[in-house]
């Protein structure tokens, strides 16, 4: 299990993480979910003891990070945003040299290795220098570096970022079949990755944690709905007949003068108020022209609880566009081109149903 308890990081002025406390219980997948900037990385980057924290406790597997860093990362697999890898070293020689970072018994290190090879599919290119693989080879490495001895935790910062849709696809499975035998803890700004593959999304924004609860439930809370009517009717029959009507958290009337009678409803709950409208609607001699129902989606509730408009640009990706292996969505962002381009579609193959924070913000950037 892990516990961080009240964890604050402040760069200079700047608080990045605030005040942040959480649990997480074994054998589950656990998101970060939050715009670029929110605290994810510095978050990960404390609880696997790479950064000090300014203030607060963290607790991985029994171990406190701070007094016993070794054992505490012992139990843990981290593959950070950027993942550590040495490109002059064969990919057998990298792992090789992770496990014995990681402790694994000398008579065990080959047997790990081909283990972790053979997990991530990469036995393939055992003997290949690092520097000669594809990006998603080398996050595979990366992958594979973080399973090396199997430990109870892998943390994943961002492990799909840069990967084309094929590569994400598969790692999204890597990471579901890995969630059977491991607690992960992986972050992401894309939403539609984090329902998909997370028992538990934790949503943080400007270093703190803004919800925590299973993706069924968060879509539940932002359940409600809003129903827009029109009929040929005057406003008071309309407003009389939709009076009494349940669950309705606000209503509006607006006449047009030409005999359009238009009414915004708002609905909390999950169910279709359809049927209800259109029986009150003649249960009350209203004739109407339309009901039509819009439903508040996940998109709706994260955007609400980030406040992404006002989400501070994160330097750290600048790093990322000099690289030459930048992602599609930074070096668009740079050019100030549109974020659904062709190249951002390639980087995130669900960006229609997604939210893609980052790239928004960039773009506006960049403006
Ligand atoms: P995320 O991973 O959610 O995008 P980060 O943890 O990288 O967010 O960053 C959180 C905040 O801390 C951002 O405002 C970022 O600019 C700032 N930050 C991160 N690293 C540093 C650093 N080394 N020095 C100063 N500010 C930093
Ligand atoms: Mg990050």
């Amino acid at each position: 299990m892990i516990e961080v308890r009240n964890l604050t990081k402040k760069y200079g002025d700047h608080i990045a993480v605030d005040h942040l406390s959480f649990k997480v219980d074994e054998g589950q997948v656990y998101g970060f979910l939050g715009p670029n900037g929110a605290g994810k990385s510095t978050t990960m980057n404390i609880m696997t003891g790479y950064l000090a924290a300014t203030e607060g406790d963290v607790i991985i597997n029994g171990y406190n990070i701070l007094e016993e860093p070794e054992k505490a990362k012992r139990t843990i697999g981290y593959l950070p945003e950027i993942p550590p890898l040495y490109p002059d070293m064969t990919v057998r020689e990298y792992l090789t040299f992770a496990a014995e970072l990681k402790k694994v018994p000398r008579k065990e290190v080959k047997l790990a290795v081909v283990h972790a090879m053979q997990e991530l599919s990469i036995m393939d290119v055992a003997d290949r220098l690092i520097r000669h693989l594809s990006k998603g080879y080398k996050q595979r490495v990366g992958f594979a570096q973080a399973i090396i001895g199997d430990p109870e935790t892998l943390i994943l910062d961002e492990p799909t970022v840069g990967l084309d849709p094929k590569q994400i696809i598969e790692i999204r499975e890597l990471i579901k079949s890995l969630g059977r035998r491991h607690t992960v803890i992986l972050s992401s700004h894309i939403l539609a990755e984090v329902s998909e593959v997370c028992d538990t999304v934790l949503i943080m924004s400007r270093g703190r944690l803004v919800a925590l609860d299973t993706p069924e439930n968060l879509a539940k809370k932002s359940a409600g709905a809003s129903v827009t009517i029109t009929s040929p009717a005057r406003a008071d029959e309309v407003r009389s007949a939709l009076d009494g009507l349940a669950n309705v958290t606000g209503a509006d009337f607006t006449d047009d003068g030409a005999g359009t009678v238009t009414a915004h409803l708002t609905f909390e709950g999950e169910g279709d108020p359809r049927k209800d409208i259109i029986a009150a609607l003649t249960a009350g001699g209203c004739a109407y022209y339309s009901v039509d129902v819009q439903r508040a989606s996940l998109e709706d509730i994260f955007l609400e609880l980030t406040d992404s408009e006002d989400e501070e640009y994160d330097d750290a990706d600048d790093d990322l566009i000099e690289d030459e292996e930048s992602s599609g969505s930074a070096s668009s962002a740079k050019s100030g081109a549109d974020p659904t381009s062709s190249e951002q579609e390639e980087i995130n193959p669900d960006s229609e149903k997604s939210v893609n924070i980052e790239a928004k913000e960039e773009v506006e950037d960049s403006k």
